[in-house]
């Protein structure tokens, strides 16, 4: 039987199940409900004593004897409660119905099987409406090991598709399609990678016949799942490199050099570079680079960015950055003019607010190729904006900007779009450099940014002094507001950080008032001036103020979230933040990293309640263990799962069925050596013992996320 039709051929699935299968659980075709993995197996091969249960095993298999039975009246009805006991201990039995009929049935004084999950009270086990068996009877049926218990939905379980018909549908489906299951990869393929053929793992996936069985299934599928997400990744690279051909920035020359020597304020660090190094390899190589740079907040990002640029502008071509907001955009612009200063370099701002004058002016400027390096946010995108000559795009702050929008960037040029032109292939894209300060794991990077090439500045510039981190309860609130005047008495600056999260906004919106009402009355004006930025201002109050805190008028600045990315006041010396448990670790990570710019010592505080969930403590407790940003990357992965990670709902790549780039990171990585070992010796998967991967390959272009920038 073909796996692509419909699940209604498979015999217990009527329409209305097979409608309820697809609106749940997305299941269509005999191959959807074969892959949908159980996620989890009740093993009834392992009976536990009463004295080796613990909270957290779920469903439990016990041997015992009823001991006594109570009736308990309750204000409806009653329920009925056995005490079960083996040799090491009792729990409670409970049934909240039919308790007539089963008290008349139970027998006292002879073994029983039970089986069922257990609810915990006062530190006393009870099994709600167990399964059970006499041990006699238990003992003449033949027991399967392992049963598979697959995800489902309230709904599902209401229409009457619980484990056991959900169970019976894949049994069925796995008996009438057995035959057609399809193998991916060759024999020898298998062999070497010690892997299950497919059968036999479809097979052991769903009724194991054994643990070793079951983990060899699953090594095989998520082998599988990880192998051809690599496979399609590194190609899409090969192609990216072979396809789009690049502008080669051959030379170093006099712009470059005249800055290096003469107007650059510090030595780069080793890890920059080194990066410099990796970057200007891939400039040189003929190939368009599509370049990921990683580096915490306050490696040193802007001067690589700027050096890159210069050497496109040595070499004929102009330069562009792209920030997330005006704010950013204009520090960029600032900074990067201040570093140029005495040079000959023609550099602009453009964003939402540029005055339409002004405007004007710059798409001239960019037309005639007068103007070098634009900087800007999204405005950047607009159609108007042409550049003559544009040879290297850099975006900061990746997770802000889509892909889309990364592709929008390589159609901006004259030079690469030649309308006229018939030639195939004669377009040529700027340069891509992607920078980001939010560190991304290098299990998640590999997958999420596969067909990227990734640089990352891992050290800090010398002098820094780690930002010190600590963690107060709210009552403490007093004490860390004479800590603050102490700080400010030395000139320093203050921000104090209110968690804005869409659900609960008004709340939010309170609790931030609120704080700046008693921020004002605990730090009076004129001694003290204070900043305030939110959501709900207009962008232009918001600028203002922001200001107001960077050119150093006001001494606090009392804020939302909003000032989460990329600002640089180096003088600001103390980070509050409030209600620091509502925040996620890779925010508080980039909120700390506001401080700690200058040469001054800075301190960070986490302001808490009492009442702290587990995540919330282990999350406290990382910041103020750490401050490094792949570390506090790591925990957050682990604690949040990879789905919840900045970037990763747009790239689709991490629908993942059955592996887990976390926990299956040793699985990964011998997935991706394997890809790459392939495509190394058959690049065009031409070989015919690679016929099969080619195949299956050719079906994902079809519908994989991963090829969807590839004409
Ligand atoms: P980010 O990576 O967060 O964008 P920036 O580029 O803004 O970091 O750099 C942070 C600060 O460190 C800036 O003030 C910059 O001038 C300074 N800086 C960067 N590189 C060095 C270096 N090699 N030595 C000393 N200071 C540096
Ligand atoms: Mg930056």
């Amino acid at each position: 039987m073909n796996l692509n039709q419909p699940v209604t051929y498979i015999k217990g699935v009527s329409v209305a199940r097979a409608e309820l299968l697809f609106s749940e659980l997305g299941i269509r075709t005999c191959n959807d409900l074969l892959h949908l993995f159980p996620f989890r197996y009740i093993d009834k091969t392992q009976f536990y004593t009463i004295n080796q249960l613990q909270r957290n095993t779920s469903e439990v298999q016990i041997v015992g004897k009823i001991t006594s039975v109570k009736t308990v009246k309750q204000k409806r009805g009653s329920r009925l409660v056995a005490t079960f006991s083996d040799a090491t201990g009792s729990i409670e039995l409970v049934w909240f119905k039919g308790a007539k009929w089963i008290k008349d049935s139970l027998k006292g004084g002879v073994p029983y099987v039970i089986y069922g999950k257990l609810n915990w009270y006062n530190g006393v086990a009870s099994m709600p409406h167990p399964e059970m068996e006499l041990v006699s009877e238990y003992k003449k049926k033949l027991q399967t090991a392992m049963q598979p218990v697959y995800p489902s939905t309230e709904k599902l379980s209401n229409k009457g598709i619980g484990h056991k018909v959900m169970r019976s549908m894949v049994q069925n489906a796995l008996q009438q399609t057995f035959e057609s299951i399809e193998e991916v990869f060759s024999a020898d393929f298998r062999n070497e990678h010690k892997l299950l053929h497919k059968k036999e793992a479809i097979l052991n996936i769903h009724f194991p016949k054994s643990q070793e069985l079951l983990a060899q299934a699953q090594y095989r599928l998520k082998f599988e799942e990880l192998f051809f997400i690599q496979l399609q990744l590194l190609l899409k690279k090969l192609i990216n490199k072979s396809k789009n051909k690049g502008f080669v920035f051959g030379q170093v020359g006099e712009i470059f050099t005249n800055f290096y020597n003469n107007h650059l304020p510090f030595d780069l660090t080793n890890a920059q570079k080194r990066v410099l190094k990796e970057i200007r390899k891939d400039v040189g190589s003929g190939a368009q680079m599509n370049r990921l740079l990683q580096g915490d907040v306050g490696s040193g990002k802007t001067i690589v960015a700027l050096l890159v640029m210069l050497l496109a502008i040595d070499n004929g071509y102009q330069a562009t950055i792209m920030a997330p907001t005006e704010i950013l955009a204009s520090q960029h612009y600032n900074g990067i003019a201040e570093l140029l200063e005495g040079t000959d370099i023609k550099v602009d701002l453009l964003t939402g607010s540029t005055k339409v004058k002004k405007r004007r002016e710059i798409h001239a400027g960019l037309e005639d190729g007068s103007l070098q390096i634009l900087i800007g946010t999204h405005a950047i995108l607009e159609d108007k904006v042409q550049f003559q000559n544009l040879g290297l795009a850099i975006i900061d702050e990746q997770h802000r900007f889509g892909v889309a929008q990364r592709r929008k960037l390589w159609e901006k040029t004259q030079n690469s779009i030649d309308k006229s032109s018939e030639e195939v292939g004669g377009a040529i894209p700027p340069h891509i450099l992607v920078m980001t300060a939010t560190p991304i794991p290098r299990t998640l990077a590999m997958s999420l940014y596969g067909d990227l090439d990734i640089s990352a500045i891992d050290e800090l510039p010398p002098g820094r002094k780690d930002v010190k981190t600590v963690h107060r309860y709210d009552s403490h609130r007093l004490g860390v507001f004479k800590f603050l005047k102490d700080e400010i008495e030395k000139g320093r600056q203050v921000y104090v950080v209110y968690p804005l999260i869409q659900e609960s906004e008004a709340m939010d919106y309170k609790d931030l008032m609120d704080g700046y009402e008693s921020i004002i009355r605990e730090f009076p004006s004129p001694k003290y001036q204070i900043s305030i930025v939110h959501g709900q201002m207009k962008p232009a109050d918001k600028d203002y103020e922001m200001n107001r805190f960077v050119n150093g008028e006001t001494q606090i600045m009392v804020a939302t979230t909003v000032i989460e990315v990329g600002v640089n006041v180096p003088n600001a010396s103390v980070m509050v933040i409030e209600s620091a448990e509502r925040f996620g670790l890779s925010q508080l990570h980039q909120l700390r990293g506001r401080v700690g710019r200058g040469a001054e010592q800075s301190y960070c505080i986490l302001l808490s309640s009492y009442k702290l969930s587990s995540d919330s403590k282990t999350r406290l407790q990382t910041m103020v263990e750490t401050t490094d940003g792949f570390k506090i990357a790591e925990v957050d992965l682990k604690l949040r799962g990879p789905g919840n990670i900045m970037g990763t709902q747009q790239s689709g790549v991490l629908n993942l069925k059955i592996a887990d780039v976390v926990k299956d990171s040793p699985i990964l990585f011998q997935a991706r050596q394997s890809a790459m070992q392939l495509l190394n010796d058959d690049p065009n998967l031409s070989l015919e013992k690679n016929s099969l991967i080619l195949k299956r390959l050719t079906s994902l272009r079809k519908t994989s996320g991963i090829w969807s920038d590839i004409s």
